[in-house]
């Protein structure tokens, strides 16, 4: 029955697949869940900073109480930390919720967004969300083609958007180009520059100076305290950009949209720069370590800035499905259309090792 009164354009639609859960995993293949370890979905294998855990304990005490819906000290925490003012920052529930809002607040059926084809794929299924034409521009050298994704923006083109780093591919655009492409895009276009794995970079490029520094209404910057602070499972992420569209953007906002935990967690998280570092130096490392291991195998890579790593293995599919039987969760591509490819979230040194070990068991 309900089949029938949903929109047609809802029922046509794919749901995002997540990585899979260790729990769901083991309760599947009949394993120990302490045996499995899931490097699918990119998440810090420090876990969170202890400092974090602790404010979300204290904050546990007053969960009867609903959540300061304007997130007050965190977004003046925030705004300290990055340099911009708090009316500069938007929170939401997760970055994910960021991309919907914009759909929301500026996107009509009919309308185009610009994205990447092997670029996260949450920007094409919120496109179909809303009855709008996600316009794909491939890819070149693994990584966004902005000259191409320029030349794609027309006047019906109402967001484009550019992961940088990029998830699944692991790259990034170059500094001068990529303000180039800010500089052209024309104005009638919102610029979503999601920025999950920004903190990864060496040698960033100045986005906030950018945004802030020219106030450039139409850009946006996407962060997210998933990644490399460790709260994924808080879903608390953030926009910056000008106060207009921030102004917009909280129109759109459910009331509630960040719990007290996340909003506790996530600032106590901003004063641990060591777990930052600590994160930064065993990413680097297992980057280095896993590439090394590909090189010796012969299997071609995707160098990567991000805490993941794309690698060619032949058959997708069943590589994903056999390390999962031993307990080894990664990510296959093939909805990225990369089907001989599969993602590896780069994890601490002995889980970095034992999905080495269960690769080359795999792959002989
Ligand atoms: C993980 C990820 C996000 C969002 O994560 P949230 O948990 O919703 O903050 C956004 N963009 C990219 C490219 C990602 O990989």
């Amino acid at each position: 029955m309900p089949r029938n009164i949903a929109l047609p354009h809802i029922e046509g639609l794919v749901s995002y697949e997540p990585g899979r859960p260790i729990e769901e995993v083991a309760r599947e293949l009949k394993l120990r869940p302490a045996s499995i370890i899931k490097l699918a979905s990119n998440e810090n294998p420090l876990g969170p900073s202890p400092k974090a855990v602790a404010a979300m304990r204290r904050a546990l005490a007053t969960a009867h109480l609903y959540p300061d819906g304007g997130g007050f000290y965190l977004r003046q925490g925030l705004a300290k930390h990055l340099g911009v003012g708090a009316d500069n920052i938007v929170l939401g529930n997760g970055s994910n919720e960021l991309i919907e809002m914009l759909f929301h607040a500026f996107v009509a059926p009919g309308d185009e967004i610009v994205c990447g084809d092997r670029a996260f794929v949450v920007y094409k299924l919120c496109a179909a969300m809303f009855q709008a034409r996600a316009v794909e521009v491939p890819f070149r050298d693994h990584t966004h083609d902005l000259e191409a994704m320029l030349a794609a923006c027309n006047g019906r083109t109402k967001i484009v958007f550019v992961a940088n780093p990029n998830n699944p591919t692991g790259t990034r655009v170059d500094n001068a180009a990529f303000c180039r492409f800010l500089d052209r895009v024309p104005n009638h276009t919102i610029i979503a520059l999601d920025e999950a794995y920004y903190e990864f970079l060496d040698n960033p490029p100045d986005t906030l100076g950018y945004i802030i520094g020219k106030r450039a209404p139409n850009i946006i910057a996407l962060r997210t305290f998933s990644k490399i602070v460790g709260l994924a499972g808080l879903r608390i992420g953030y926009g910056v950009a000008g106060k207009e569209m921030v102004g917009l953007l909280n129109k759109v906002r459910q009331p509630f949209n960040v719990n007290s935990i996340a909003q506790a967690g996530a600032l106590a998280s901003l004063a641990d720069r060591a777990h930052i570092t600590r994160t930064r130096r065993l990413n680097k490392q297992g980057l280095a370590y896993l590439s090394g291991e590909f090189r010796k195998m012969k299997l071609e890579f995707i160098p990567s800035v991000g805490n993941f790593i794309c690698v060619r293995v032949g058959d997708g599919r069943a590589v994903f499905d056999a390390l999962q039987r031993r307990g080894v969760i990664v990510r296959p591509l093939a909805g990225y259309r990369m089907p001989e490819w599969v993602r590896i979230t780069v994890g601490t040194m002995p889980e970095n090792r034992r999905f080495i070990r269960e690769l080359k068991a795999v792959l002989k």
